[in-house]
């Protein structure tokens, strides 16, 4: 039975079924801490909802962008974790708060149906209380049991609204790049803000197309320049405003402006001088060499090649020049990047590539890292500039650095597709396909080649597809000082070290390489083996093969890790346990084993009938796999299907030496 916190005694709670998340009483009955009522609900084991009331405020997060952007942004509070999507609770004191409702907060750069990532809930809006059961089984737990922070509604918007705005501002942007626009301009050239409120960084007024009953409705943020509509939950750059104010579109409609509206917007700005075209773009004067082969791709050109005399010189100045931008606790990640740099630049030669996978959250050095890497590896292509389409192509006609950044994927099928591109890219000859749409709307399957070098900045751990594959880098900073990335010095040594780059790769594309590597040896894995060969063959010998070997170790480990503890090794484990009758083990005795693995079983002992004492054997039945998809998972082992005893139980045929090579390799031991 759950025991509410005596912290939580201010509040009222709603009755909710046992691993339910729906209220059920009409009406939302709220009961006192200690209600008969709800205690009695309580012992059924019915879950219980925490009713926001007029004196809080909860803000439920779905998103880990967004769970950090409150945790960095409002104070630190009472947290309950969620375990549905990973997402947390924060509960706070928000005494201002007249009004009942529910308040979504929507993310509309993703796909539609993917657009709500939390809510701030105030009134009868409710959260599920900590000690309540998820229906996935698992409890909701008190995370940071810190005494309840106080803010104010206006508090809660002013740091969300501008966040999601801006979001999709940029979405904008990037689109608007992607054919040739830069579609920045002021807001304040197109609406006038003198009749506007200050608060903070904002400027409040009536919405200047539906108006507003409160007139503080409509924000615009002229320093991040980004606007915000309260009522509509709509926001943008802009452009999405102009076409607002245009009438090309609804307010609740800016999410991303495309086609026809994206044209007849772009066509208003042109007219109205706000924007050029791309041809009559003012600034800095290349030569026509350089303009050429700026226009025609997307990455930084080199402009002249210096001929490489002295690779381990070149390589430890790269070291250092990562040393002065990017700050990391591991001092061997510096020599593992500029090995990887310097790897792209010979990526033709290669059989293998090691996908780099920074993992971290936000403002942990993956952007800066990312902006390294656009200035010094081989056609280092940021993949977020592009459409996915853009993209493939690319990839198959130059074997490009991909540089990706998950959150600048803004729909789960362009995550899918990049995903496949990640996992076949890793070798030579790997190809995706993808169905593109002909002129006349026909579906045209089309296969790329997915080779090349590839960046990937997430906040989770790569998919269990590339667990096995991934260079994967553990952000966290450290507090040294660092230089400024994207200023005129940092692109001017960029571009130094390209044309360094390509004299190295005019020198040793073709050069006598050797074909194994002593160091290499003391890595068992094969596949970090593989990964690890073309980072060493460029690497100089000494310190920085030595901080690469080191590193691959620790990762070797970690994959290790990853396989003893990952599902297939428990089935495996519950197999090795089982004891084979004529030779055939059926996949329900490998699934009761699998109870004992996972922990999913509760003896008890009781008298029997007769006397004596009886062992129940109780097996928690929701938290196994069904026997087919057991048999499934064997048979993909290599095991072969036949049918047991009289009952023609499905199972397997006992094969010892297959079983030992499995458990060698995930490292079952008994
Ligand atoms: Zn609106």
């Amino acid at each position: 039975m759950i025991t509410i916190l005596s912290q939580l005694k201010p509040f009222r709670f709603v009755l909710v079924k046992p691993q339910g998340k729906e209220a059920f009483e009409p009406g939302l009955p709220g009961y006192g801490f200690g209600d008969p009522k709800l205690l009695q609900h309580l012992k059924e084991s019915g879950n219980y909802g925490v009713l926001a009331g007029h004196e809080y405020a909860l803000i439920d997060t779905d998103d880990p962008e967004l769970e950090a952007e409150v945790r960095a942004k409002l104070p630190a509070t009472f947290e309950v974790a969620s375990p549905g999507h990973n997402g947390t609770h924060f509960y706070y004191r928000c005494p201002t708060v007249e009004a009942s409702k529910t308040i979504p907060v929507l993310d509309k750069t993703r796909e539609k149906d993917k657009w709500n990532i939390g809510h701030v809930r105030i009134g009868n809006g409710y959260l599920i209380g900590p000690g309540s059961t998820h229906p996935n089984g698992k409890l909701y737990l008190v995370k940071q049991a810190r005494p309840f922070a106080e803010i104010t509604e206006q508090q809660i918007r002013a740091v969300l609204a501008p966040w999601l705005a801006e979001k999709l501002a940029r979405a904008e942007i990037e689109y608007g790049k992607q054919l040739g626009f830069e579609l920045s301009f002021p807001i304040e050239e197109i609406l006038n803000l003198s009749q506007f409120k200050r608060s903070g960084n904002t400027l409040q007024g009536p919405h200047p197309v539906h108006g507003s009953t409160t007139g503080t409705n409509f924000h615009v943020d002229t320093r991040k320049n980004v606007w915000y509509c309260f009522r509509c939950c709509a926001g943008g750059g802009p452009l999405q405003l102009l076409a607002v104010l245009e009438r090309v579109i609804d307010c609740d409609q800016s999410d991303q402006l495309r086609g026809e509206d994206f044209k007849r917007t772009r066509d208003i700005a042109l007219a109205k001088g706000l924007i050029e075209k791309p041809s009559k773009k003012k600034g800095k004067e290349p030569g026509p060499e350089k303009k050429r082969e700026e226009r025609r791709n997307p990455w930084k050109p080199v402009t002249s090649p210096i001929p490489c005399e002295d690779p381990a010189a070149l390589f430890n100045a790269l070291v250092e020049w990562l040393k002065r931008y990017w700050d990391f606790k591991d001092q061997r990640y510096y020599q593992l990047c500029a090995a990887w740099i310097f790897h792209t630049w010979l990526i033709e030669r290669w059989r293998s590539t090691g996908p780099l996978y920074a993992l971290g959250t936000i403002n942990s050095g993956k952007t800066i890292l990312l902006e390294c890497l656009a200035e010094t590896a081989n056609r280092g292509i940021r993949g977020g500039s592009m459409t996915v389409a853009v993209m493939f192509r690319l990839n198959d006609a130059f074997t490009p650095a991909l540089l990706i950044d998950e959150a600048q994927l803004y729909n789960r099928e362009e995550w899918a597709e990049t995903q496949a591109l990640i996992n076949e890219g890793y070798r030579k000859g790997g190809e995706v396909w993808r169905c593109e749409t002909g002129p006349e709307g026909e579906i045209i399957p089309r296969s790329y080649k997915a080779y090349g070098a590839k960046y990937f900045a997430s906040s989770s751990p790569p998919w269990s597809a590339l667990n096995s594959r991934a260079l994967t880098l553990h952000m966290s900073k450290n507090t040294r000082k660092i230089e400024e990335t994207l200023t005129p010095t940092f692109e001017a040594e960029g571009q130094q070290f390209r044309n360094l780059l390509q004299g190295y790769r005019d020198k040793y594309l073709a050069a006598p390489m050797p074909d194994e590597y002593p160091e290499l040896e003391t890595i068992k894995d094969y596949r970090t083996r593989e990964i690890g060969k073309p980072l060493i063959a460029v690497a100089p010998e000494g310190e920085p093969r030595q901080a690469i070997i080191s590193y691959l170790k620790t990762l070797e480990e970690e994959h290790q890790t990853e396989e003893e503890t990952s599902y297939e090794a428990d089935l495996i484990r519950a197999l090795d346990a089982c004891t084979p009758l004529d030779g055939k083990v059926t996949a329900r005795d490998v699934r009761d084993k699998l109870a004992d693995v996972l922990g999913e079983v509760e003896e008890t002992v009781r008298t029997g009938d007769l006397g004596g004492e009886v062992l129940v054997r109780k097996v928690n039945e929701a938290a196994l796999p069904k026997p087919r998809t057991i048999m499934g998972l064997l048979t993909t082992f290599g095991f072969r299907k036949t049918r047991c005893g009289g009952k023609s139980l499905a199972g397997v045929l006992w094969d010892q030496g297959l079983l030992d090579s499995l458990k060698q390799r995930y490292g079952v031991v008994k």
